[in-house]
């Protein structure tokens, strides 16, 4: 098996997930595992609105991902479970009385991200005829409790994960789940730190003895530099995996 991940970009509009749904066609065979992240943008909305509550930016979000569904033909199917959820949202973030750390708030917020691009991509691809399976990795990716930057439990994940995927796998099915995302061993959601699906990705590939692990981005592989702010970064043609460890140490 193979583990596939897609970042914000990736899964940014609903060209993107077309794009996502062909590359995920062509892996079929090596029965891959999806891994998303949130819509490009979508985290630093969610966590913004911890500060600053706004019922209307709730709904934005909302809309945002049911005009990307309804572009790719379900926004039926996803409709009603979504508004739902940007009503939950409201009333946590709008309680007169928040209770609880900041910083579990933090996650708990901006699991939402995930959990809809989970969504939408887990039911275009079965609009596509893949035998998808949305599965909700939080009961899997078991973490401590340093909220904003929980260190997952190798060892409980190595025979959660095989619990949890590998009979979806062996029946056939393409299971789409959510990078960044965990939760503490009594169910509370915490996250990985920014940027975290890699590491959910790679994380997986190893509990899950995967034959390889596939981290789909929006630059050609890995470059010189972050192209950002280096201008002339370039791809490199081959890195060993300690040259691609100093670059990461790099930034
Ligand atoms: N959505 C999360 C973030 O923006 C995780 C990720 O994209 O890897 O940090
Ligand atoms: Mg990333």
């Amino acid at each position: 098996m193979i583990v596939c991940k897609f970042g914000g970009t990736s899964v940014g509009d609903a060209a993107a997930i077309r794009r996502l749904s062909r590359i995920v066609q062509t892996r079929a065979p090596a029965r891959p595992v999806v891994v998303v992240s949130a819509l490009a943008g979508v985290t630093n909305q969610l966590l913004a609105l911890v500060d600053a509550p706004d019922p209307a930016r709730i709904a934005e979000l909302i809309e945002r991902h049911l005009d990307t569904a309804n572009e790719l033909g379900i926004a039926d199917e996803l409709a009603a479970d979504f508004r739902r959820t940007g009503t939950e949202l409201s009333g946590v973030l709008c309680a007169v009385d928040r209770r609880g750390p900041r910083e579990a708030l933090l996650d708990a917020v901006a699991s939402c991200g995930e959990l809809w691009s989970s969504r939408l991509v887990a039911t275009a691809l079965a609009a596509d005829r893949l035998p998808t399976e949305w599965v909700d990795i939080r009961p899997v990716m078991v973490t401590d409790d340093r909220f904003t930057r929980a260190t997952p439990d190798f060892a409980a994940l190595r025979t959660l994960a095989p619990t949890c995927f590998g009979p979806l796998l062996e029946a056939g099915k393409v299971p789409v789940t959510q990078g960044f995302i965990g939760a503490t061993s009594a169910g509370i959601p915490t996250t990985l730190g920014r940027g975290g699906s890699d590491y959910t990705a790679s994380l997986l590939g190893a509990a899950l003895a995967a034959d390889r692990v596939e981290i789909w981005t929006d630059v050609d592989g890995i470059m010189t530099a972050d192209p950002r702010i280096v201008p002339t970064a370039r791809s490199l043609r081959f890195a060993s995996d300690v040259e691609a460890a100093e670059l990461a140490a790099f930034g």
